[in-house]
């Protein structure tokens, strides 16, 4: 939508007291994410009166999902845009759109031809590689909102990653809802093994960080794959959402319990620096203490590096929203607390062993603690999500990637002492007490 703007002439303002257009683009698969953008809404819906307003859109899931409802709620809304209809907003911009343009969000997959305007720090980017799952995860409304999976070829998305890297991005997150499946909606079959190995020939790209895999029984071709390529990082990001066999069940995940863990134990043995980022769901109907005890048990296990853990939101139109066995809330936030409470300790230790080693850092840019200093992360953390490293000793220009000594660590992020390209430390460290 900003490549949108950028095309049809618009500049983007700061203060949207200056807007003359404003989007508010939403979440809507969960109860918390259905608030924040309902009250951005309103909150937005002000500058009507307020501000130079003249046109107030909302784009998104929650639009998709709810354009009845919010039309006839909210009047101030000029139009309303779907899932997939972003490309839709140069007709508004042009003052030929419609109130209502929710479409099917089936018809559209993004394209490397499509406009973009970088969002992140200028070196590194999300890249969306499949639209929509094929999955029945019981809690899930997201296949009801983005539609089945619908995957881009292999050319296009390297494509899209060539434009990126001219542009200056030397770090590629590849997302979807289903990262694993990748190919398997499309005749030609491509998989994700090809499109790594498609991507890691990409000149310039030095990171590229796969998100969102679905806990399979992992091919040997996507091991190999993952192991092959310099720029392809030992970086895992899978949902397991649970570990007992009885909620795996409940939650129409399509294995059980030891799935996880010889999941985790095939990648340990094929990646033996392998850097692990999890989310887990707590308190979904039928949850009993039981269940949560082998879900800290799995904790304890796998020291993973990363951990969110987010609170069951029983949803309409999805299996688990027609359950009437529901965990109190209290129960639930305080197995939230608890789970979170365990994996604070396990990241300390994980980032304490960092401590004196040499790791390679993408240096963001000047910190946000001191001016004297630079934010980076190195490759285990991805942005946004996993903390960061503050650097010390030497400078830097934001998108070069440097090696650093780790020097201190709290529970998530780290401090480091650049190295000089020689790999000796410039000048002695300053303080940062
Ligand atoms: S794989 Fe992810 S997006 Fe798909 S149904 Fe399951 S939780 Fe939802």
């Amino acid at each position: 939508m900003l490549g949108m703007s950028d095309l049809s002439g618009f500049e983007v303002v700061e203060d949207p007291s200056a807007a003359e257009v404003i989007v508010v683009n939403t979440c809507g698969f969960i109860g918390p994410a259905k608030e924040e953008s309902v009250e951005t809404i309103l909150e937005m819906a002000r500058y009507k009166d307020e501000g130079a307003c003249e046109r107030l859109v909302v784009a998104g899931c929650l639009s998709q999902r709810y354009v009845g409802q919010l039309s006839g709620d909210m009047p101030e809304v000029d139009h309303f845009l779907g899932s997939s209809d972003m490309l839709r907003l140069g007709e508004i911009l042009a003052d030929k759109g419609e109130r209502l343009m929710v479409g099917n969000p089936a018809n559209y997959t993004i394209r490397a031809t499509d406009p973009r305007r970088l969002t992140q720090r200028g070196h590194s980017a999300y890249v969306k590689i499949a639209e929509g799952c094929n999955r029945l995860c019981s809690f899930c409304a997201i296949p009801g909102i983005r539609g089945k999976q619908r995957s881009r070829p292999i050319a296009d998305v390297v494509a899209e990653v060539e434009n990126l890297v001219e542009q200056g991005v030397v770090e590629a997150n590849l997302v979807s809802q289903d990262t694993i499946a990748y190919g398997r909606d499309l005749a030609e079959r491509p998989n994700l093994a090809g499109l790594v190995t498609g991507l890691a020939r990409v000149d310039g790209l030095r990171w590229l960080r796969l998100h969102y895999l679905y806990p399979e029984t992992l091919s040997q071709e996507l091991l190999d794959a993952l192991r092959a390529h310099e720029a392809v990082l030992p970086y895992i990001d899978m949902p397991l959402q649970h570990a007992s066999d009885s909620m795996l069940k409940r939650m129409r995940r399509g294995h059980g319990g030891r799935r996880v863990y010889d999941v985790i134990e095939r990648l340990r043995n094929a990646l033996p620096d392998m850097v692990f980022r999890t989310t887990f769901i707590v308190g979904h109907p039928g949850e009993t203490e039981q269940d949560f005890g082998e879900l800290c048990e799995l904790v304890r296990w796998a020291e993973f590096d990363h951990v969110g853990v987010f609170l069951y939101s029983h949803e309409e139109d999805t299996h688990s929203g027609e359950m009437k066995d529901l965990v109190d809330e209290e129960v639930a936030k305080a197995r939230q607390r608890k789970l979170m409470t365990l994996q604070r300790t396990i990241s300390r230790k994980r980032t304490h062993a960092l401590i004196g080693t040499e790791i390679e850092v993408l240096v963001d840019g000047p910190s946000e603690e001191s001016e004297f200093l630079l934010d980076g992360r190195w490759w285990g953390q991805a942005p946004e999500v996993d903390g960061k490293i503050v650097l010390a000793n030497g400078t830097a220009r934001p998108g070069e990637i440097r090696r650093a000594i780790v020097t201190q660590a709290a529970d998530y992020d780290l401090v480091g002492d650049l190295l000089s390209p020689e790999g000796t430390r410039d000048v002695p460290s300053p303080s940062l007490d």
